[in-house]
């Protein structure tokens, strides 16, 4: 049975590769995922038999589109806007919007796809999909912004829903953007449709703890995992890529759980502090005044800037959490923080790992929090947030942050439970595909072809 499985995924990988020519994060997020579901796959013939992982490679639907917009010069600029919506199995799609200049078609299926596993791990109705744009938010003014938006919602209004498809930020979209998003479906469709998108302001439907969601599940997460090993994040010491924010409320839950966050980072280099980050100082440059990481040693001489991004992983550090983009962490820089003696990685960002990378973890016997299970935390509180929504009510701070820390436990325990039910006790990689697949390939199943 393992042989054909092995022989079945290695073939319709074959299809994938051929149908989406050059995609490369596609490939990757598909081959990671199929690697996994072999042991399931031999187990379950029907899964193969009624072609499940052949229809959920494909989206149900890949929504393109040209957003015009007038810059501040009054001239005319086209980005290009997309939409996937890959399952909606389990529930109407789910999943956020980034806007940054490489996203494209590959960029945003291997989001979408990986979707579909991570929300279905949350354990709430929800499907997968994902969007955005190649539009660069960087250095655009306040009103190019809200311009952008509009136009990027007047196509898209046309194929989401609070039943159909929920959209909400990634990177490059947080409150802001999905305030004016959410102001111009509003004035196209005529009603207080609150449900529609998620990650919204607090005063208007948004739900608490919905911004620092990710950052403090991906927390909970990882220390879950150092708990099971007797271990805990008191003491540690810990780099966080990225300064956006998903590192932002990673390093303050880390640092409320007695660690010392060392290194953060953005597009341009890391800064290295190495008694601590002072957090309020980040804060305030990143979410006030929009400056970059290399404006904090202004303010801290005793800390240090270097230009480029990937260095930081040569900050020696117990804990490693990558929080800021796609394939950030190559083999090289992985086999770096082993030598380094690096204990646990927990993925905050979207694929931060090469597939190498990730081997190398795994053959070093870190513990490693992957990406679907570990920034599951974001998603969750969007879920929370629709559920607000549809009662129309609001649930205080501490309702929502235990109810988080309760889905990123189930999460945790969901992975450890499929990880050892297969025989690889340990290996969330695997542990996270399969319980987030099993949900998914049951209901289609049930619901026919
Ligand atoms: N973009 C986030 C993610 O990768 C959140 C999606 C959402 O809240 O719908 O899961």
């Amino acid at each position: 049975h393992t042989q054909h499985a092995q022989e079945y995924v290695n073939a319709l990988f074959e299809t994938v590769v051929k149908r989406n020519p050059g995609e490369v994060e596609f490939h990757q997020a598909v081959k990671e995922v199929f690697l996994s579901l072999i042991p399931v796959l031999a187990q379950n013939p029907a899964y193969i038999k009624l072609a499940v992982l052949d229809r959920l490679v494909e989206p149900d639907r890949l929504i393109s589109f040209r957003v015009p917009w007038l810059d501040d010069q009054g001239r005319v600029q086209v980005n290009r806007g997309f939409r996937v919506q890959f399952s909606n199995a389990i529930g109407p799609y789910k999943g956020g919007l980034r806007f940054h200049p490489s996203v494209n078609a590959s960029i945003v299926k291997f989001l979408g796809f990986e979707q579909i596993f991570k929300n279905s791990l949350t354990g709430q109705a929800i499907g997968g999909g994902k969007g955005g744009s190649d539009f660069d938010p960087k250095g655009k003014s306040d009103m190019e912004i809200m311009r952008f938006c509009q136009s990027f919602m007047t196509e898209l209004s046309k194929h989401i829903g609070a039943d159909t498809d929920v959209p909400a930020g990634d990177i490059g979209v947080g409150a802001r953007e999905i305030g004016y998003m959410f102001g111009q479906y509003k004035k196209l469709v005529g009603a207080y449709e609150a449900g529609v998108l998620t990650g919204k302001g607090i005063g208007y439907g948004g739900s608490l703890v919905r911004k620092e969601a990710t950052g403090y599940g991906a927390v909970y997460f990882v220390d879950q995992m150092l708990r099971h090993k007797g271990l805990s994040f008191e003491g540690s010491t810990v780099v966080v890529s990225g300064s956006g924010n998903v590192s932002i409320y990673a390093i303050e839950k880390a640092m409320q759980l007695g660690a010392k966050v060392v290194a953060c980072s953005d597009s341009s280099g890391y800064l290295y502090h190495r008694d601590g980050l002072n957090l309020s100082t980040i804060k305030r440059l990143k979410e006030v005044e929009n400056k970059r990481c290399e404006d904090y040693v202004l303010e801290h001489p005793d800390a240090l800037y270097v230009e480029g991004c990937s260095g930081i992983w040569t900050i020696p550090c117990d804990i490693a959490l990558p929080c800021a983009t796609q394939n950030e962490i190559d083999k090289a820089s992985a086999e770096l923080l082993v030598r380094n003696g690096v204990k646990a990685v927990g993925e905050g960002a979207n694929m931060p790992s090469t597939l190498e990378a990730v081997d190398v973890f795994l053959e070093n016997k870190v513990l490693f929090a992957p990406a679907k299970a570990a920034n599951a935390g974001g998603v969750s509180v969007s879920a929370l947030e629709m559920a607000q929504n549809s009662a129309r009510l609001s649930w205080t701070m501490e309702e929502v942050d235990a109810k988080l820390q309760q889905i990123m436990n189930n999460i945790y325990k969901e992975c450890m439970d499929a990880s050892e039910a297969y025989g690889i006790p340990g290996n969330l990689v695997i542990g996270a595909n399969i319980a987030g697949f099993v949900k998914v390939a049951d209901a289609m199943l049930a619901q026919g072809i």
